[in-house]
């Protein structure tokens, strides 16, 4: 694959800011970024990084229109002898072809498509922070660019990547979430496209999300969309339960995203020799879980926090708090250990690390 590049001028570069510690998630971007253009019976052409630009769309650009858009989100990491990973990025381009299929939008060879990001990451290289716990991060993208109203499957389609260093998530040490149970929206259902990671999703979420702000929550945990009944996602991230016996997720059956740092808990729970189970998890066995004690400890998993630990759940107007609201040890244990493995700093048993040469 031939992929040009040109060159930012310093007129075109981007302003860098100054203190690592003071980033703010999606507020910066680095100098480049790559496009590259498909048109049915041409397939992709003219792979390009350039630099940091707005992109030029027909107002009639199908996107806008009917949502033909996916993405990712990942993450470059320096580790402390300079060395650039990236972890399972095969996972995501794999991912991003799922999601292209079921929205009916073209795929790309998946080591390509990792070439490309090199290629990218060797132009920006300098974009990726030092400090521990920050990192630069990554957002493939491909949208629907042909101009035509009507609703069918676009002909012409762009593919992007746009990268910006953020900090470290939990700059002032690890917070226990509390999230509200969403009983009246819910985010998708089995059938729908809640497993593409289509711009769609995060829309239809948004209304759910400033309801538990309003009320003084920091995000909602997703019930199915046909009972209303057993636990899906929590937020933009999958969810974990741990009780005396056994590491609980709800299986993948449709309407959940299928994180890759849920399979990355799943497969280091199992070698540690926990009891994990995939299985539907209903609301009132949770809430009568955490009322007994028996449930230990809650959390997130995504790319973002890695894992972000639920102090309390509210549902129908009662809060629950789960133990004594603290961060469980698995929590802990979980997210040393897979930012120890992303950082270099823990040994890479399962070959998640994936290093950049620059
Ligand atoms: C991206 C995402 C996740 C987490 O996926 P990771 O691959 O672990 O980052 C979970 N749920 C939703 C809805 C997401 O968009």
């Amino acid at each position: 694959m031939r992929i040009t590049i040109q060159q930012a001028s310093p007129a075109q570069c981007q302003t860098k800011p100054a203190d690592e510690s003071k980033l703010v998630f999606g507020c910066s971007f680095s100098d480049h970024m790559f496009l590259m253009d498909f048109r049915s019976g041409q397939g992709w052409h003219d792979a390009r990084v350039v630099p940091y630009q707005n992109l030029c769309l027909n107002p009639a650009a199908m996107v806008l229109h009917y949502g033909q858009g996916i993405f990712e989100g990942m993450k470059a990491y320096r580790t402390k002898d300079n060395h650039i990973h990236l972890y399972r990025p095969r996972k995501n381009f794999e991912r991003m072809n799922r999601s292209a299929q079921r929205l009916c939008m073209p795929t790309m060879d998946v080591e390509d498509q990792l070439t490309i990001l090199e290629t990218l990451l060797r132009s920006d290289h300098e974009w990726i922070p030092k400090t521990r716990g920050s990192s630069l991060y990554i957002r493939p993208t491909m949208i629907a660019s042909e101009p035509h109203i009507g609703v069918r499957p676009a002909k012409e389609y762009i593919y992007f990547i746009i990268t910006g260093p953020v900090g470290a998530y939990y700059a002032e040490g690890f917070n226990p979430i509390s999230i509200y149970v969403s009983d009246e929206f819910v985010r998708a259902v089995r059938g729908g496209v809640g497993e593409a990671k289509t711009m769609g999703n995060y829309a239809a979420s948004l209304y759910a999300a400033e309801v538990a702000k309003h009320k003084g929550f920091t995000q909602v945990l997703w019930l199915d969309g046909v009972e209303r009944r057993f636990i899906e996602e929590v937020g933009t991230m999958n969810i974990f339960f741990r009780t005396n016996d056994e590491l609980l997720t709800p299986p993948l059956t449709g309407s959940i995203l299928p994180g890759i740092t849920r399979d990355s808990v799943i497969t280091l729970a199992k070698h540690w020799g926990l009891n994990v189970q995939e299985r539907p998890i209903d609301i009132q066995e949770c809430i009568a879980s955490i009322q007994s004690g028996a449930m230990l400890e809650i959390f997130g998993s995504g790319t973002a926090a890695v894992i972000s630990p639920v102090g309390s759940i509210s549902y129908k107007d009662t809060i629950y708090t789960v133990q004594d609201g603290g961060v469980g040890e698995l929590s802990r244990k979980l997210h040393d250990e897979i930012t120890g493995i992303q950082y270099g700093e823990k040994e890479d048993v399962f070959g998640w690390v994936h290093e950049v040469r620059i």
